[in-house]
């Protein structure tokens, strides 16, 4: 009895000390990274942090970068509604979120296979007048982007 009760003390501050041990992990930042990703990833795609975060990292992909170029190409890098060429950038008619909820896109990887993402008929170059007006996102985007006035010539 005396036995048994003393191994089970054993055991028990054996348990104490690992659950110490546990709490003293602390993950580094890269895995804070991956285990946040993952959650996002996991959730409903339709969340809208998930969208946003995915959103940003198109516009970052020089994929992108290129379907714009060509869009200010086409569109002679005149604004499609008033033929100004002051303060032109691209504006998607369907927006990147509505593009990635439409097709179910989760990763990177899904957004350089989807066709109706590039297309350039989705593109139209607008002033910074007229794009204010089309598009409710504009603004917001701008001021978190400084907006990519893209200069075609350089
Ligand atoms: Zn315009
Ligand atoms: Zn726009």
């Amino acid at each position: 009895m005396l036995k048994k009760g003393y191994s089970q003390t054993q055991e028990h501050r054996q348990k104490i000390r690992q659950a110490y041990n546990r709490l003293d992990y602390k993950p580094t930042q890269k895995t804070k990274d991956k285990i946040s990703i993952s959650v996002l990833g996991e959730k409903n795609h339709n969340w809208k942090g998930g969208t946003k975060l995915l959103a940003a990292q198109i516009r970052n992909l020089s994929k992108y970068r290129t379907w714009k170029k060509s869009v200010f190409k086409r569109d002679d890098r005149k604004c499609q509604e008033c033929k100004s060429d002051y303060r032109v950038s691209v504006h998607h008619k369907k927006s990147l979120s509505q593009l990635i909820q439409d097709n179910n896109i989760k990763t990177v990887e899904d957004a350089i296979q989807c066709a109706e993402l590039w297309d350039m008929s989705l593109g139209q170059v607008l002033c910074e007048n007229c794009h204010d007006r089309v598009d409710v996102n504009f603004h917001k985007i701008g001021i978190n982007k400084k907006v990519d006035f893209v200069n075609i010539n350089n």
